[in-house]
């Protein structure tokens, strides 16, 4: 049988129709913010489909079809008391699943396809239908915990996609890799007493959860070693996470031998994000990608999973997310970054000496107690 070589490919127009509405910036308080478009809007994520489309990577893609994920499949992860206040908020006008994840009437049965879309992917990779797919889910997960939505997360995708393979197939070592700007908290604290899931983290020091996401967060009782967290001093580019790849990520990879690598994905660590200060730019994305794929591909038969996270600028999200899918699938399109020269050569994109530091006290934890 000829090797499986086709990516896959999970979007769908519901995802768009998930409203956070007017907010004011990050902060409650109404008196002196006049109320703006919330950060996490449909228009990235739709700019993002729409260029792979206009850059004609539809054809070699394959498209997959999103399922709605059962409630019991969520069960796997949140609490019966969080789902059901998420529920019955949907059900009425709406409401706010915890810290900073506001929603309206409908979002449920959004966030259950989001759930869903993750699982479609991560499925059809271990099915082994496409080599690798990209879920290109909205809301987000990767902040979401048991019983508690965050950071405009409502259910935690990665985490139901990761414990429903493993219930429901001979799947035990997985992988996760997490290149959102923001601290994969929710993820990490799924599987923190978890020796079978080995979560990794890069993310801008201290930035969202403000106190979670440091180098000493390894995770307890037998998951202690497990769970590697990257903290990026802000300012962070190009060389400071590739170097955190080679250094860090490919080879805790190749201590742990993961069976699948899952990649929580934000663009939101790009240099033109409102939400983040770093300073990676598509061409980041893209050697990330290959990283990834070249470990993957020695690890475990190539299947990399990418599940869509943050990512708020809505001209720069869809060149970083197209370098990955031209990555993925081995397709260059006629496309190019128009912002990639100027991006490349702003000052700080090599890899610094405080951020050299910062990676070196990371590479120590990789010894992993296998
Ligand atoms: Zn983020």
């Amino acid at each position: 049988m000829a090797a499986v070589t086709k990516t896959g490919w999970v979007s769908h127009e519901r995802y768009m129709w998930h409203d956070t509405g007017r907010a004011t910036a990050l902060s409650p308080d109404r008196r002196w913010i006049q109320a703006f478009e919330h950060y996490e809007n449909p228009e990235t994520k739709r700019r993002f489909r729409n260029l792979v489309e206009v850059a004609g990577l539809f054809d070699d893609l394959v498209v997959l079809p999103p399922r709605i994920a059962t409630v019991n499949e969520i069960l796997r992860f949140h609490t019966p008391a969080y789902v059901d206040r998420i529920r019955a908020m949907s059900d009425a006008s709406g409401g706010n699943a915890g810290e900073g994840t506001p929603f309206s009437a409908g979002a449920f049965e959004i966030a259950l396809l989001a759930a869903g879309g993750t699982i479609t992917a991560l499925d059809a990779v271990l099915d082994g239908r496409v080599r690798n797919a990209y879920a290109l889910v909205r809301p987000p997960g990767h902040h979401a915990e048991a019983d508690l939505g965050r950071g405009f997360c409502i259910f935690n995708n990665v985490v139901v996609a990761i414990q429903h393979a493993r219930a429901t197939r001979a799947i035990r070592r997985v992988a996760t890799v997490d290149w959102d700007v923001h601290h994969g908290n929710g993820t990490e604290k799924a599987f923190y007493r978890d020796p079978d899931v080995l979560t990794i983290s890069i993310h801008q020091d201290r930035w969202y959860p403000a106190d979670s996401g440091g180098l000493d967060e390894r995770g307890e009782g037998p998951g202690e070693g497990f769970n590697i967290n990257v903290p990026l001093p802000p300012g962070s580019g190009h060389g400071a996470y590739l170097a955190t790849i080679e250094r860090v990520v490919v080879p805790a990879l190749h201590a742990f031998r993961p069976e699948v690598v899952v990649v929580p994905s934000g663009f939101d660590g790009g240099m033109y994000d409102p939400l983040g200060r770093m300073m990676a730019y598509s061409e980041t994305y893209r050697a990330m990608t290959r990283m990834l794929m070249t470990a993957a591909d020695a690890l475990c038969g190539g299947r990399l999973v990418l599940s869509h996270e943050g990512g708020y600028s809505p001209i720069y999200v869809p060149f970083c997310g197209l370098a990955v899918m031209e990555e993925l699938s081995g397709v260059k399109t006629a496309v190019d970054d128009p912002m990639a020269a100027r991006s490349a050569s702003a000052g700080g994109q090599e890899l610094q000496p405080h951020q050299d530091e910062l990676i070196r006290r990371a590479e120590r934890l990789v010894s992993l107690p296998r």
